[in-house]
């Protein structure tokens, strides 16, 4: 085996800064819907940290930041297990990285017999994550992502959501199925609640994804029914007795009995296609329902996706390409500045 090079103290002072600098923000933004620094500084140092422990993997620990999917179960909320985990996104930055990152993958699948695949392309809805588990065609149960195992019981929040259906419509369910999807607050309401905000002489909110993710986490759901929230779904979990062959068609079926399916979703073909899809929603990321950091990229189809499998944090069929930030603030360079 290949050596690692020794950890230079200077690397392993670093590194221990990166990792309490990254819990810290991630508490602060998952826990109390209030980040510390922008998104975009985020993945600075997130990279940063990557890169050390590419560079020395003897650093990498279980817990460390780049192995676990980020988030607590906050003691406000009952802890719900999830049935079936729920993983983060790799993240890519750049086109280049994006395209070797697909044909990877591509190339994976056909290694293990399997034809070229289709790619599911779907905008990445910048809110957070929820978990809805129907029994029968019935919700019985709501969670936040959580640490991916644990999540947040939200049930009584989520019922004042009008886009999720109590009950699905029609006939034939799946005797239980866990429905993933993205709760927002969409860039009109966003507005107009900020407006509401203002002339009651109050400040306004500062973005989107942290209202609707603070809107949801409220201990009082009569609060929650205040917000303007929405849904998209963008994933299932668990399921028994749903026969779908791929993600595309699952999203139909759901689709026909009730559940919120975003418009903007492409099932594509060619890697040309989906440069293209990534060029017309940057160009046009403003005109949209709602606010998007980047595109996320899937595998189509079901069984290939249960092939490739996941990591401890993110699964291998799946990919988020991050737009450019369009406002970088300074504050990482003094970050850097300071240790
Ligand atoms: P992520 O946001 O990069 O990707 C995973 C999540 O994307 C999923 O859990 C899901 O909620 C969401 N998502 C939206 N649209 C989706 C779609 N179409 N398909 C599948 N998933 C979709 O990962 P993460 O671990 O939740 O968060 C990391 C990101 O959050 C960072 O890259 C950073 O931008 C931000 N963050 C910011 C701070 C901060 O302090 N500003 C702190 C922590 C995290």
């Amino acid at each position: 085996p290949v050596e690692s090079p020794p950890v230079e103290p200077s690397a392993a002072e670093r590194y221990v800064v990166l990792v309490e600098l990254i819990q810290s923000y991630r508490a602060a933004y998952y826990n109390e819907d209030a980040p510390l620094v922008s998104d975009a500084e985020f993945d600075l140092l997130y990279s940063e940290l990557e890169t050390l422990e590419a560079l020395h993997p003897q650093l990498v620990s279980n817990d460390s930041p780049t192995q676990v999917v980020g988030g607590d179960v906050s003691v406000a909320f009952a802890a719900v297990e999830h049935l079936a985990r729920m993983y983060s996104l790799e993240d890519v930055f750049s086109l280049a990285e994006l395209e070797a990152w697909l044909l990877k993958a591509a190339a994976s699948v056909e290694n293990r017999g399997g034809t070229a695949p289709k790619w599911l392309t779907e905008l990445k809805i910048d809110g957070l994550a929820v978990n809805l588990l129907y029994r029968d065609g019935v919700l019985v149960r709501a969670a936040t992502r959580g640490d991916g195992t644990t999540g947040e019981d939200v049930t009584h929040n989520v019922a004042t959501i009008k886009d999720i259906p109590q009950k699905l419509h029609g006939s034939g369910f799946p005797a239980e199925v866990e429905i993933r999807g993205e709760v927002f607050i969409g860039s009109k309401d966003f507005l107009a609640l900020n407006e509401v905000m203002v002339a009651a002489g109050k400040a306004p909110y500062a973005n989107p994804r942290n209202t609707a993710a603070g809107s949801l986490r409220q201990k009082d759901a009569a609060e929650t029914a205040k917000r303007p929230l929405s849904m998209f779904v963008h994933g299932i979990g668990a399921r028994e007795g749903l026969t779908t062959a791929t993600q595309s068609e699952t999203y139909e079926l759901l689709k026909s009995w009730g559940m919120p399916i975003s418009p903007y979703y492409k099932v594509l073909d060619t890697l040309p296609e989906v440069m293209d899809f990534i060029a017309y929603y940057g160009e046009h990321r403003h005109d949209l329902i709602h606010e998007i950091d980047g595109i996320v990229v899937k595998v189509d189809d079901l069984a290939t996706q249960r092939e490739l499998g996941h990591t401890s944090r993110v699964p291998r069929w799946s990919v988020a390409y991050k737009y450019p930030p369009e406002e970088v603030h300074t504050k990482l360079l003094d970050i850097r500045v300071n240790v």
